[in-house]
Formats: structure tokens, sequence, C-alpha cells
């Protein structure tokens, strides 16, 4: 089944090597026909994605590319100010004020 669509072949490829790494067997499909996509009308078939091919680890996929998609929601971050390491959910260092650098 389809469980991610990417706005372009390189980010497909790394959802699914991020999916790989977990042992969640899956496969980029779509982005063959990427470079056409001036001549077909984009849409859902002209879009790179990334295939499920374990459906029995759809659960575990669908949470570690909500994880991609908000990366700063689960994971921490160094303050640039003053180097402490913070909890993802805090968006100001605890230590100094220091506002998380987007990246
Ligand atoms: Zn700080």
């Amino acid at each position: 089944m389809k469980i991610y669509s990417a706005a372009n072949p390189p980010q497909a490829h790394i959802v699914c090597e991020l999916l790989r790494s977990h042992n969640i067997a899956c496969e980029v499909r779509g982005e063959g026909i990427f470079g056409l996509q001036g001549e077909i009308p984009f849409g859902e078939a002209s879009e790179p994605h990334v295939w499920l091919l374990d459906e029995n680890s759809i659960a575990e996929a669908t949470l570690l590319i909500k994880q991609f998609e908000q990366p700063h929601s689960e994971a921490s971050w160094s303050c640039p100010q003053c180097g402490e390491i913070n909890e993802g959910q805090f968006a100001i260092c605890w230590q100094c004020g220091e506002s998380m650098v987007e990246a």
C-alpha cells in the first residue's frame, strides 16, 4: 500500500531508507514518470511515493513518517547559545532562554 507521498524523488528515498533502517520492507514508486510531469497532469499517479511492502508494519511506519515530518516534536535539540540539550517539545532553551534554531 502507499504509505507516503513525496514532493520529489529524493524525499521519497529518504523516507524509504528511514523505514528500511527499522527493518520495514518498502520501495520507492512513481519516480520513473517524475520527469514527464510537464507532459501529463500532475496528481496522485505522477507523484513519487513510498510503497509499504510489509503491511504488518503499517503502525510503525506511520509513526516513523510522522516523526520525519515533525522532527522538532520528538527529537531533542542542542542550544546554539549555551549548548544545553533540550527536549523536542520545548521551543526555548530551559537553561538560557534561547529559541530553537529552525533546521
Ligand atoms: Zn541555552
